[in-house]
């Protein structure tokens, strides 16, 4: 099926995701599977939408499925490392990560089978839904080198109506997520320049410790809210506890760090009270009567200025490391109320059933100790050409690690990988090479002390965060490095 309309360039995550849905219902599939992140400009809602949109459980960020009967058992990508696996009944959708399988080939015969199979075009206007855009992007451009987010200020008349800020904040296990506290500064930073209040949500079974340390903070109040149910994180308990919690507060600007788990259900919050959400945004700006919310496009190749299209609530989620968390200032009288606000939930309502929280097996290497890393990315080309890195951090004296990509394909094994779903790392030293320099992968190298990058794009988001760089060919520079180094040793 080929669902062909020009609309598709204009559209919002959730537009999109309404064409799709409706030419997918009519197919009443077993199990729907999307990709993670691209198909809606990179805001990678798609998965979680349609299975909003056809009421369908759903799971994000899979890299192994086992199907039993009319159930699965997956295995679900968390940050640093960790995973879980979930059951889930089917029908379902899954959003799958990169490195889950290698592409299977097809032969020649199933080649030709292909070419003979009809493709059913289909226009978005045959499927009929109300694409009406939630949001809006106003503006694309290439991003100005600054390593930090401009805020932009100005003469702006104040916005309408004073914003009122619900931040929901995310622990588990005990331990809070630090991007948590890098939104509350967001938010805070937000509530200053509207005139708005902030206030903050933090949902579990036994959380009253997380809401006092929040009640510590300068908020307007703390919203606590528990429920035997939210003990372990569901996409469908945390948002049926989330839409009823917006229904008795009526923020107009609900913000989220944008965690993987934030990633799984937000979206589906969202779309449930037909709003859209704008996410995995680096900064905002108030431009006159109205917030714009910047977000990077094609990793990082450019950036979008988007704003949201008629009234709130609002939905949008910040990027770890956009905003500061030691700028979080503290309450100026000691503590804000601690408001429990009760929700009802049921055992039937929630369809995934979250089992253990797990690591892999301890890798050999341990990168986070290793002074100088030799780091790898996609610009390396192909496996032949690895032995070129190897010999350049064999003379430097380094470990050799690599981006997802390279992990992904299996040329290099996954305990070399650094990033948000691989190892955290602080060197002395971080050679990337031909690396682009993505959020995922910065956000687990962004500590070294000295980062040197090379890469034939002057426009790679790498250069943002590199102390030195190279715009140059590596596989002129990695050989040359080398020679130097063996030669200064001798
Ligand atoms: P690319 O983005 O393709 O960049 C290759 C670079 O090489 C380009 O900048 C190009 O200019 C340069 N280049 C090409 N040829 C040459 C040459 N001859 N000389 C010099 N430069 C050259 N990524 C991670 O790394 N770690 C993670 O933990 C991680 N987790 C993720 C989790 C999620 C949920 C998602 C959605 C993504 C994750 N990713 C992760 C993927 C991430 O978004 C990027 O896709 C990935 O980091 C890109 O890898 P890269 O820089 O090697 O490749």
């Amino acid at each position: 099926m080929h669902i062909a309309d020009d609309k598709f360039a204009q559209l919002d995550p959730l537009g999109a995701a309404k064409l799709l849905a409706e030419a997918l219902r009519k197919e009443n599939a077993d199990l729907i599977l999307t990709g993670l992140q691209s198909d809606d400009h990179g805001f990678g809602q798609t998965g979680v939408l349609i299975a909003a949109l056809l009421d369908l459980p759903h799971a994000t960020i899979i890299m192994q499925i086992e199907v039993q009967d009319k159930k699965m058992r997956l295995k679900r990508e968390l940050e640093a490392g960790w995973f879980q696996h979930i059951e889930c009944p089917l029908p379902a959708v899954l959003s799958i990560q990169s490195g889950i399988n290698k592409v299977r080939y097809a032969t020649l015969k199933g080649i030709m089978a292909a070419k003979k199979k009809e493709i059913a075009v289909i226009t978005g206007e045959s499927l009929g839904p109300n694409t009406s855009a939630t949001q809006k992007i106003e503006k694309i451009y290439v991003p100005t080198k600054t390593k930090k987010t401009e805020f932009l200020t100005g003469s702006a008349k104040e916005i309408a109506t004073k914003l009122e800020i619900l931040v929901v904040t995310e622990q588990r296990q005990g331990k809070w997520n630090n991007a948590s506290f890098e939104t509350l500064a967001a938010a805070q930073k937000m509530a200053e320049d509207t005139g708005g209040a902030v206030s903050a949500l933090v949902l579990g079974k036994g959380v009253t410790n997380f809401a006092d340390e929040l009640s510590g903070k300068n908020v307007a109040e703390v919203l606590l809210v528990e429920h035997d149910l939210l003990e372990a994180y569901t996409p469908d308990g945390y948002c049926l506890a989330l839409q009823q919690a917006i229904a008795s507060t009526k923020p107009q600007l609900v913000l989220f760090p944008h965690t993987y788990q934030v990633r799984d259900f937000a979206p589906k919050l969202a779309a449930m009270l037909g709003k859209g959400m704008i996410a995995d945004c680096v900064g905002y700006r108030k431009d006159a009567d109205k917030l714009v919310f910047i977000r990077q496009m094609f990793q990082g190749k450019t950036v979008a200025d988007v704003t949201f299209n008629g009234d709130g609530p609002w939905f949008a989620s910040f990027q770890s490391g956009a905003f500061r968390a030691d700028l979080l200032t503290a309450h100026p009288s000691g503590k804000a109320p601690v408001n429990k606000i009760n929700v009802e939930l049921k055992a039937e309502q929630i369809r995934t059933k979250p089992l253990e929280l797990f690591k892999e097996a301890k890798s050999a290497v341990d990168l986070t100790q290793a002074p100088v890393i030799v780091s790898i990315g996609r610009g390396i080309k192909a496996p032949e050409n690895i032995p070129q890195a190897e010999a350049l951090a064999k003379a430097i004296g380094g470990e050799i690690a690599a981006s997802r990509p390279i992990c992904d394909e299996g040329w290099l094994p996954m305990e070399r990988q650094v990033g948000s779903s691989g190892q955290t790392v602080a060197p002395k030293l971080y050679l990337a090479l031909g690396i682009s320099g993505a959020i995922q992968h910065v956000v687990g190298m962004k500590g070294a002390r000295t980062i040197v990058a090379i890469n034939k794009d002057q426009n790679a988001p790498i250069f943002e965060i590199a102390d030195y760089g190279v715009v140059g060919d590596i596989f002129e520079i990695m050989p040359a490095l080398t020679e130097a180094l063996e030669k200064a040793k001798s």
